[in-house]
């Protein structure tokens, strides 16, 4: 049987052939806020919510599907858009309903059309819910209007990346997605298309987010100054750039840290509320995570599916006081590249390095037959939100699987840790709260207001930061 047979023509067993439902759905540009309801009762109706790098965890966090993280983040598997597509596809089958949630709107610059093409391809039911994309986003929070009675009457969305898709439309005003890495090349074209080096210009990083950034200029400032831009970031360029957006009404409100408790005791009107949850510190149930390793020698097999869950494993292994040697009696296989390559750094070479031939999907049981791989203990480091469907893939082929998180998928971005130059007022709301939130900051600036919910805050607070 090949592996399209597989996907394409025979009936899923779990759902008496019933193919699943998809929605491809845009996530906003950042603020949760900017979520539309249909997007809202969708994921929570979801079982299955692939996410992409511009949707904030935050965002997703508070729905119970089983979340499956896209993005491109260094620790974490990168996922090729063919790869989304086959994820999308093989979750579907299952009879599942999948969201596919992308940043902004999933037709602009979102590679919405190539996820639909595969669906139809498919036969799968799908439906498409926009999203704010991020120039109406920024537009909106930086008071940046992008059409303007007698100073702009067209407005053009382009891309800055790659460089040579840079193009200059004639409209009045042009925001360019993408320019992280190319913000020069786009106002050099912009300057050689023959606009005046008067003409406005503004930045905006990070739209509709605490962390959100402006600068304006002129065309010719632009071009002199070296202004480093961070992604994400848009580049806009017409003469309805007001003055004001580095004091827009969003920025002038307080952005207040609150790690728990009910965020209504902040009034929306003066302060934007970052939620910190401080569950987020933890990666992983130390725990379970300590018993297992001591217990390490009862497993005959470790398989990993991503470079995640083969970081983690060995960063808790070496706490442990144990290095690679202690693994000397098992096999150890992965699937896919990124976890064999991560694998090396740690000076292990996969016994087995299961991957798929055909473009529909990775056939575990099969693959493992074919390695002979059966009768094993397997132990499964993974994310704490754990994909019982590769555990249970791994079992059909008679295997004991032991589920093991090592991470949770957001705290893998715990890495983009709050940044605390845009906070003005942290809200701690419980004694762990505080000591979670030590081990990520050594200290809290002067100049942030700190709120304790209770005495025994206040005291650890005391203890923790001498404030
Ligand atoms: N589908 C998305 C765009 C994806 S392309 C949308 O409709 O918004 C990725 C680019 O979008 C980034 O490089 C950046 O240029 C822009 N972008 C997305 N979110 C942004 C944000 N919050 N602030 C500024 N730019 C953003």
């Amino acid at each position: 049987m090949s592996d399209n047979n597989l996907y394409t023509n025979i009936p899923c067993p779990a759902t008496g052939g019933k193919k699943g439902y998809v929605y491809i759905a845009g996530a906003g540009p950042g603020d949760p806020e900017l979520l539309t309801m249909k997007a809202h009762r969708v994921l929570l109706e979801a079982d299955v919510i692939l996410y992409d790098d511009l949707v904030i965890p935050e965002l997703v966090e508070q729905y119970t599907a089983e979340k499956i993280y896209t993005g491109k983040r260094k620790d974490s598997h990168h996922f090729e858009q063919e790869e989304i597509n086959r994820e999308i596809v093989r979750h579907a089958l299952k009879g599942k309903v999948v969201v596919r949630l992308k940043g902004g709107d999933p037709f602009i610059f979102g590679r919405g059309g190539e996820e639909i093409d595969t669906l139809r391809r498919e036969g799968i039911d799908y439906e498409i819910i926009p999203g704010i994309t991020a120039a109406h986003g920024a537009s909106a929070y930086t008071e940046i209007p992008l059409t303007m009675r007698k100073v702009s009457s067209s407005v053009a969305f382009c891309t800055g990346h790659p460089v040579s898709k840079i193009q200059v439309p004639d409209t009045d005003t042009i925001v360019y997605y993408m320019v992280a890495s190319t913000v020069h090349d786009v106002l050099d074209a912009v300057a050689a298309k023959g606009r005046s080096g008067e003409t406005k210009v503004a930045v905006v990083q990070n739209a509709t987010r605490y962390n959100q950034r402006s600068f304006t200029g002129t065309l010719d400032e632009f071009r002199r100054r070296e202004r480093a831009v961070y992604s994400p970031a848009l580049l806009i360029i017409g003469d309805n750039i007001s003055q004001f957006i580095e004091n827009s009404w969003y920025s002038r409100k307080k952005k207040v840290l609150m790690t728990g408790g009910d965020s209504r005791r902040y009034s929306g009107t003066d302060y934007v509320v970052v939620n910190f949850p401080c569950r987020r510190v933890a990666g992983a149930d130390i725990e379970t995570v300590s018993q297992t390793i001591e217990g390490i020698d009862d497993f005959s097999m470790l398989f990993f599916q991503n470079r995640s869950s083969v970081k983690y494993f060995f960063k808790y292994l070496f706490e442990h006081g144990r290095d690679v040697r202690h693994l000397s009696h098992m096999t150890i296989c992965t699937s896919g590249r990124a976890a064999a390559g991560e694998l090396l750094t740690y000076g292990i070479i996969p016994d087995c390095c299961l991957e798929s031939e055909a473009s529909a999907g990775l056939d575990l049981p099969g693959l493992m037959r074919k390695e002979g791989l059966a009768n094993q203990r397997i132990l499964l480091p993974c994310s704490g939100n754990v994909d019982e469907s590769v555990a249970e893939e791994l079992r059909e082929s008679g295997n004991e699987v032991t589920p093991l998180g090592v991470y949770v998928h957001s705290a893998q971005l715990q890495e983009d840790a709050v940044d605390l130059e845009f906070i003005d007022e942290i809200f701690f709301s419980s004694p762990a709260c505080v000591r979670n939130f030590r081990s990520l900051y050594a200290a809290i600036p002067d100049r942030i207001v700190v709120t304790p919910a209770d005495d025994r805050t206040a005291e650890e607070l005391m203890k923790q930061f001498g404030r």
